[in-house]
């Protein structure tokens, strides 16, 4: 039986265990966190067809669930690179596996503002998630920086929780209607458009951020939501076509190396989405099927 390793347990990577073990391909999940991956981060998911909403935390569960009952098998380890000579070797931290296929589905890591103190002010007033981090602002100003879609979901969940939250936009808010118009009902989110974080005010924590219009602005949350970027330090010994950092594939979701797939918010593509992720999975598995 033909191996295949899935490298990140996000909905990209669950999806192509699910096509790859009913195809009879040998699937095997390698992921350092939980499964789930990015969904772990989001409180309220409204667009993935089937479910008019549910948590993140619901549906990774709902996912695994199910790719643990077909029998794939799911290693917890971290991989530090990938190699190819006659058969893939996939290195881990604990150990290391031989194998036909990989499947690179390891999403992204958050963008940060590149500001002096952001680094050290982790859990001290910095974040990259408000599902995770929200509840100790509680009672508090925070804000967010970003106009995305996710950036809004935060907002409004930290809404919820914090005294005031506001939204620094560079431009204008990119975010859906829905979204918009559910931020501009709440009293507590303050929008500033235009604007950019120049400077962290802090001693211990967070106390301030500057603006690029001089303003000074108190706060003890501030939450980054300006997406992310791939981080494929474990794919350098292998010459992949890339572009701006994500992985170059067809519609078979093939990157450059034959045997080599890049599924989800890793690849190069238009939309960031669950649904577009899990979609890539099924393609990129039953694209191994069509060619083994
Ligand atoms: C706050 C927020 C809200 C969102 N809301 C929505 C929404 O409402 N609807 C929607 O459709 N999308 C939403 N998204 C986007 C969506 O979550 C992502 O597009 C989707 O999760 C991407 O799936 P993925 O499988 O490609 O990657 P991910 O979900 O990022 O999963 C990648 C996995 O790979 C693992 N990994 C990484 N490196 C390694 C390694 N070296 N070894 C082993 N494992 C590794 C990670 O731990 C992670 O579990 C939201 C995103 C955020 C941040």
């Amino acid at each position: 039986m033909s191996k295949c390793v899935i490298i990140g347990g996000g909905p990209a990577g669950m999806n192509a265990a699910l096509y790859l073990k009913r195809a009879g391909i040998e699937a095997i999940i390698i992921e350092k966190d939980m499964l789930g991956g990015e969904m772990l981060k989001t409180n309220k998911i409204e667009n993935y067809l089937g479910f008019s909403e549910i948590t993140g935390g619901d549906l990774a569960l709902r996912m695994s669930r199910q790719i643990k009952d077909l029998g794939v098998t799911i290693i917890k380890d971290k991989v530090l690179k990938v190699t190819f000579n006659d058969k893939f070797e996939v290195q881990m931290e604990k150990e290391s596996i031989n194998c036909d296929y990989v499947i690179v589905a390891t999403g992204r890591t958050p963008r940060k503002l590149n500001l002096a103190g952001e680094d050290g002010l982790l859990n001290r007033g910095i974040s990259y998630c408000a599902v995770c981090d929200g509840a100790f602002y509680r009672g508090l100003d925070v804000a967010i920086v970003g106009g995305g879609d996710s950036a809004l979901t935060e907002a409004l969940y930290l809404s919820d929780l914090c005294n005031k939250v506001y939204v620094f936009v560079r431009k204008d808010l990119r975010a859906n209607e829905i979204l918009q118009s559910r931020v501009k009902n709440k009293d507590n989110i303050v929008v500033m458009k235009n604007v950019q974080v120049t400077k962290l005010g802090y001693g211990e924590k967070l106390s301030n951020v500057i603006l690029d219009n001089g303003d000074s602005i108190a706060l003890s949350g501030l939450f980054v939501a300006i997406g992310g970027v791939p981080e494929l330090n474990f794919l350098h010994d292998l010459d992949i076509d890339m572009k701006n950092g994500y992985i170059k594939t067809n519609d078979r979701m093939e990157s450059s190396i034959k045997g080599l797939y890049a599924v989800g918010d890793v690849r190069y593509k238009n939309f960031y989405q669950i649904i577009t992720a899990a979609s890539d999975g099924a393609v990129a598995a039953l694209s191994i099927k069509e060619d083994d």
